[in-house]
């Protein structure tokens, strides 16, 4: 829903009535104006007329074989796609990864979004939205499975269609939303934006008083490769971003996280794990290694096991700390831009 119409509409009622609304739409998530019974029946018309609760409208809905991950492609009101997806993991947090834009203009030669080109920035409602709706859905029917026993969203990551710093105020805006104590109680803590490379936004974050996760899309060891994969390499180089990630980490302490894709036989050899050491065994700095998840058309294919494991103990015996993420729905194309570049 849009917070900032909502505001508008309720500019001449008394206080409480945002506070009240927000409780309802953010903390109990309505869906309807019709169960908030303690307002006025005009307001509820004028709010059910002018601000409706459900602006994406879920499309498909996808559910892993193991039901640990749920993909849905929302069709937004002026009918362009975004993805969401629900990461339900065996420590009982369900991480909803957001998108932040209508595709992306980054052109990742990696990713389904990159390929579909730029169209609009997400709004912060919009964005919001994506999170109340896996709320709803946990809190229908996470519940009942006893493997997963959080019904709640506990951690959200800025990682699905866009770049969120190409999109920074109403990123921020959502943020903030969801992070209100009065509303979505999310903690800073449990939210986590990820860039390519923003250098810009990397410094932007460093001075607000949130203490939200910053993590960079790295995935390559130099600027030679890391431009042919990235081509926003060629403006934002490895040093600038290391450069401004230091400077993010001198100032709020925070430790920073390096997505790193392993893409056979492009940036998955034990000299460029060397080469990677190099840059990374800094202090608060920590990798991440994701295994690609392959987008159909791309000649890219994701490294075999062993090659990640050989990639992984090098980077440890250079003292980097890294850890490798558990791959998230494949079969349902749960990467980002694979469900809305099919449609
Ligand atoms: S990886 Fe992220 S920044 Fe790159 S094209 Fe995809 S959505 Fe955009």
């Amino acid at each position: 829903m849009n917070f900032k119409k909502l505001e508008k509409l309720l500019e001449k009622a008394p206080a409480y009535r945002l506070k009240q609304i927000k409780k309802a739409i953010l903390k109990d998530l309505i869906e309807d104006w019709r169960e908030i019974t303690t307002l006025p029946q005009d307001l509820r018309q004028k709010l059910s007329e002018n601000c409706p609760i459900l602006e994406l409208k879920a499309e498909k809905v996808l559910t892993s074989k193991d039901n640990q991950t749920i993909k849905i492609l929302f069709e937004l009101k002026d009918g362009f796609k975004v993805e969401s997806v629900l990461m339900r993991h065996r420590d009982n947090r369900n991480t909803v990864c957001v998108s932040s834009q209508v595709g992306c203009a980054m052109s990742c030669q990696f990713c389904a979004t990159g390929q579909q080109g730029f169209k609009r920035n997400l709004d912060a409602g919009e964005i919001v939205e994506q999170v109340l709706y896996f709320a709803r859905l946990a809190k229908r029917t996470l519940s009942s499975s006893s493997r997963f026993a959080a019904a709640r969203v506990t951690n959200v990551v800025f990682m699905g269609m866009g770049e969120p710093f190409l999109n920074y105020n109403n990123v921020l805006e959502a943020i903030k939303i969801l992070n209100d104590k009065d509303g979505f109680n999310l903690g800073a803590r449990h939210i986590s934006i990820s860039t390519c490379g923003i250098t810009e936004g990397i410094k932007k974050l460093t001075n607000e008083k949130l203490q939200i996760n910053l993590a960079i899309s790295l995935h390559a060891s130099n600027d030679e490769l890391r431009s042919k994969l990235m081509p926003i390499n060629e403006k934002y180089s490895i040093e600038k971003i290391l450069t401004a990630v230091d400077d993010y980490i001198k100032k709020t302490k925070r430790r920073v996280m390096f997505e790193y894709l392993m893409i056979d036989g492009v940036n998955d050899s034990p000299e460029q794990a060397e080469e990677l050491s190099r840059l990374l065994k800094k202090p608060l700095y920590f990798v991440n290694l994701i295994s690609f998840n392959p987008i159909g058309h791309s000649l890219f294919r994701p490294s075999p096991g062993w090659r990640i494991k050989k990639f992984k103990e090098i980077l440890e015996k250079a003292g980097v700390d890294v850890t490798q993420r558990y791959l998230f729905g494949r079969e349902i194309k749960a990467a980002c831009g694979q469900l809305a570049g099919k449609n």
